[in-house]
């Protein structure tokens, strides 16, 4: 069955109830089968070029799990659940109560017009790839190469490990 890791993030309405909720209902989910998370971690809001409006604090988490789903069905089941935790679609980036991106799926290189798989941003973002490597340090990342070399080239200053989720 593929391996999937899914990076979840909220910054609105409680960040870290947000997650917990999130991981319930992914555990939850008959199609998807639950195999390690990376724990809670908390790191500074990305804005968009010029927008200097300041944005409460991310808590992000990684998630790695097996699933019979095809990319396409695995993005409409994580939006459902965007949805379900009161998610408004506003502007990219902006401030929001639960994001859930696919960040790998299996050794699948993609790009259609709603999924980029691997994630377009995975090579840069200091809280997916250290999540990343505290699940599997040994990872590959098709097209970018391996996740220790992408860890020791981003910065983790902007990231604090908060611990596990039901801590
Ligand atoms: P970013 O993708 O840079 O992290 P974002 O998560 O804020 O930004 P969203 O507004 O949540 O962006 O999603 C915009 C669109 O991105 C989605 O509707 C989806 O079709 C598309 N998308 C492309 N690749 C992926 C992926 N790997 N996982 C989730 N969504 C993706
Ligand atoms: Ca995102
Ligand atoms: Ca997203
Ligand atoms: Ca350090």
């Amino acid at each position: 069955m593929p391996v999937v890791y899914i990076g979840l993030g909220s910054n609105l309405d409680n960040p870290q109830q947000q997650l917990r909720s999130a991981l319930k209902i992914l555990v939850e989910t008959p199609q998807l089968r639950i195999l390690a998370d990376s724990g809670l971690y908390q790191s500074r809001a990305m804005t968009l070029p010029g927008d200097e409006t300041l944005q409460p604090d991310y808590i992000n988490a990684v998630v790695q799990l097996e699933t019979d789903l095809l990319p396409a069905q695995l993005l409409d089941t994580l939006q459902m659940i965007e949805d379900r935790q009161g998610r408004v679609r506003a502007e990219r980036w902006g401030a929001r109560t639960l994001d859930l991106d696919i960040l790998l799926y299996d050794d699948l290189q993609m790009n259609s017009e709603r999924l980029t798989i691997p994630h377009a941003g995975i090579a840069e973002r200091d809280f997916v790839l250290y999540p990343l490597q505290k699940i599997d340090n040994t990872l590959n990342i098709p097209g970018r190469g391996p996740l220790s070399e992408l860890v020791a080239s981003v910065s983790d200053k902007n990231l604090q490990y908060l611990g596990e989720f039901n801590e």
